[in-house]
């Protein structure tokens, strides 16, 4: 299978068959925290990048297999939007599974109607939204040209007033980038006018696309959570994985395969590769060190830590 990936442990969505709609890092945006590296195709232009036929033959072949899942995920490593194939692929899944489809998006197509109309039949939409002002939106989302904060605020806005499903806003903070008091300030004012179901507070934890991007540090996010809170907003902070039974997810026959599909779109560290796949942590040292001899994966050092990319 090329565009099915997993199932994975989502830290969002719990056990999670990821779907790639468009070629890697084809993009809207070109964000300095990516953690799938620097946009390739930067592009608003909507197409069958990928036939949703396609997709659909190995959703199918997929869900034959798969035991639990909690969410049929839409995203990949670029904006699943472009796609112009999305509203019928989300229908063509309603139609064959009972099981919740998720959209990850970073909604800067949401102020086109066609888009909104694709999305509706959704049970989740995850849009992002890191900055209200031109200058912060530049800095640190690098968007295609004629993009611009205002259209997307507006398109999220109009989004909510059709869509009947939950929207979960994520905001992603780049330390010195996007946190300062009058940036928060934005986000908090404009996000009230939105009305996602909830937000989500994340921040870097993977290797970034521009290594000089920082994380924010937890004080700072529980800070910025605050004044989110004390603003009525639900909001909650992204944290890592701590969870200790990970279920068995990778395909006990091909185990690398499963490793490399993880790792293909981002770098990962053991202990989450061994989370993700639910995988013994020395079986994955030794798995990895197998793939590094075969000269199929790399390392990135990020804060000390060692990160595996296919
Ligand atoms: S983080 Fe998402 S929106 Fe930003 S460049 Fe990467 S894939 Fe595109």
């Amino acid at each position: 299978v090329k565009y099915v990936f997993g199932p994975v442990l989502s830290r969002r969505l719990g056990i999670s068959l990821g779907l790639d709609l468009i070629p890697f890092k084809t993009c809207t945006l070109d964000c300095i925290y990516c953690e799938c590296g620097r946009t390739t195709k930067k592009t608003t232009e909507r197409k069958p990048y990928i036939k949703a036929s396609h997709i659909l033959d190995e959703v199918k072949q997929v869900l034959v297999k798969a035991e639990k899942l909690d969410y049929i995920t839409l995203g990949g490593s670029g904006e699943p939007t472009l796609n112009s194939e999305i509203g019928t692929l989300i229908n063509e899944i309603k139609k064959i599974s009972d099981i919740p489809v998720a959209v990850l998006t970073n909604g800067t197509l949401l102020h086109l109607k066609e888009v909104r109309k694709d999305l509706q039949h959704a049970d989740l939409v995850i849009p992002s939204l890191d900055a209200v002002s031109p200058e912060v939106f530049k800095k640190i989302d690098r968007p295609a040209k004629g993009l611009d904060p205002g259209t997307i605020i507006d398109g999220l806005i109009q989004f909510r007033k059709e869509y009947k499903g939950k929207i979960w806003l994520e905001v992603f903070f780049v330390k010195g980038v996007n946190d300062s008091d009058e940036a928060v300030d934005g986000l908090i004012k404009t996000i009230r006018t939105i009305r996602p179901d909830k937000v989500q507070l994340n921040t870097i934890d993977r290797p970034p696309a521009e290594p000089t991007a920082m994380s924010e540090d937890i004080e700072g996010l529980r800070l910025i959570y605050e004044r989110f809170r004390d603003n009525d907003i639900h909001a909650e902070i992204i944290k890592p994985f701590e969870i200790k039974d990970a279920p068995a997810l990778a395909d006990q026959k091909d185990v690398k395969r499963s490793v490399i599909s993880l790792i293909k779109r981002r770098p990962e560290t053991i202990r989450h590769i061994s989370l993700f796949l639910g995988l013994q942590v020395p079986f994955v040292n030794k798995i990895l060190r197998e793939l590094e001899q075969e000269k199929k994966i790399k390392r990135i050092i990020l804060k000390g830590e060692t990160f595996y990319k296919a």
